[in-house]
């Protein structure tokens, strides 16, 4: 068996060792007899499963009680509606930070939901940066402020946790979720779709201030509403059993790893390795202020993009694979995430500086 460094935005690499797990566990669930896929969502198992999850993630995060944590379906996707639909309604003003494709998509549902405004956007700079704290035009009197803590396309990363006051903060944080430690206790409502940084796709993190559960009305369909899916501990529906059970081998995973302070450690020098090698060559650039670089997804481009195919296929022969940077920026994109160790970005910087070397 080969395995290959997989540098996909997402649906991304999982540990090794999660998926060496998934694997023994396949066939007979710790003596069950069956795979946790085929396990009810209210048996014993999974209801085990459920709860280690849950602590889990709460002691990594150090989430609180004040908080309600929710494993839904629908992606962040449907999260640009929820957010609104819950905590803003019709009326009211929704403040939205806009540094990239997500942030656009974000502000554009909310718009179909609530009033929905650019409080700062990069827009003018091609998002190449989190604009300044203190030119946003927020609102105190605004339902929420919503950013997006990582841009995973354009590779544009909040690296602290802008003030918003009494306004409650709402932050997409599906592609930097758990990559260092944050304080939760800053945020109203935390959401995250699971397939960059924690499991398989279908599983959608909900972290959610309790006092906001008031705010959501009782006229939302049920799927739409978090206080249903509070009250039910997510099970208001069948859940995504296997998605939520592999998010929970990753959480024990990364507890193993020493926690998200570790985690911080080697994602820093991964980001760092590679943003040198493309910073010290006159043959890669990367177009984002390094104050606002991601250390998640380091979008970076070739001098001659006529070599672009080629350094494609080269890479894929040394078990480099999926650097093609999205379709809406061209270049490559490498995707770091947790899973993704310092070997597999060492590997990649050396591949770069020889194909520099040899094509450049
Ligand atoms: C991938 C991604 C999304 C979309 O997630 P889906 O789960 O496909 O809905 C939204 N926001 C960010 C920051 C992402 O990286």
């Amino acid at each position: 068996m080969t395995r290959v460094y997989n540098f996909s935005a997402g649906p991304a690499a999982l540990p090794v060792e999660v998926l060496q797990q998934a694997r023994d566990e396949m066939l007979d669930y710790r003596g069950s007899g069956m795979s946790v896929m085929e396990t009810s969502h209210r048996g014993r198992e999974f209801s085990e499963i459920a709860e280690t999850a849950e602590s889990d993630l709460r002691e990594l995060l150090g989430i609180t009680e004040d908080y309600t944590v929710l494993f839904l379906q629908g992606g962040a996707t449907l999260q640009f509606a929820a957010a609104p639909l819950n905590l803003a309604g019709p009326e009211a003003r929704a403040d939205y930070v806009v540094t990239g494709s997500w942030g656009k998509k974000a502000i554009a549902e909310a718009g179909k939901h609530c009033e929905a405004h650019v409080a700062a956007s990069s827009a003018d700079t091609a998002f190449d940066r989190v604009p300044e704290r203190a030119g946003w035009d927020t609102d105190p009197g605004a339902a929420f402020l919503h950013y997006t803590s990582n841009e995973t396309i354009g590779g544009v990363e909040f690296h602290d946790v802008p003030e918003s006051g009494d306004v409650p903060l709402v932050v997409d944080m599906s592609s930097n979720i758990l990559s260092r430690p944050i304080d939760v206790s800053r945020f109203g409502l935390i959401y995250a779709g699971a397939q960059k940084n924690i499991g398989p796709a279908g599983l959608t993190i909900v972290i959610l201030r309790r006092d906001l559960l008031a705010r959501c009305r009782d006229s939302l369909p049920n799927m739409l509403n978090y206080s249903v899916h509070a009250a039910a501990g997510s099970m208001s529906n069948t859940p995504p059993t296997y998605a939520w059970y592999i998010a929970g081998l990753t959480f024990a995973w990364l507890k193993r790893q020493g926690g998200l302070a570790a985690m911080a450690e080697v994602n820093d020098r991964k980001a760092a390795h590679l943003y040198g090698a493309v910073d010290a060559s006159g043959f890669y650039s990367n177009p984002v202020e390094p104050a606002s670089r991601s250390r998640m997804n380091v979008p970076f481009v070739l001098a001659n993009p006529e070599l672009d195919a080629t350094f494609l296929s080269e890479a894929a022969d040394e078990g480099l694979v999926t650097l093609k940077g999205h379709r809406s920026v061209g270049g490559m994109r490498a995707s770091i995430y947790n899973a993704m160790p310092y070997e597999g970005v060492a590997a990649l910087v050396q591949f770069m500086s020889e194909f520099e070397r040899r094509r450049g």
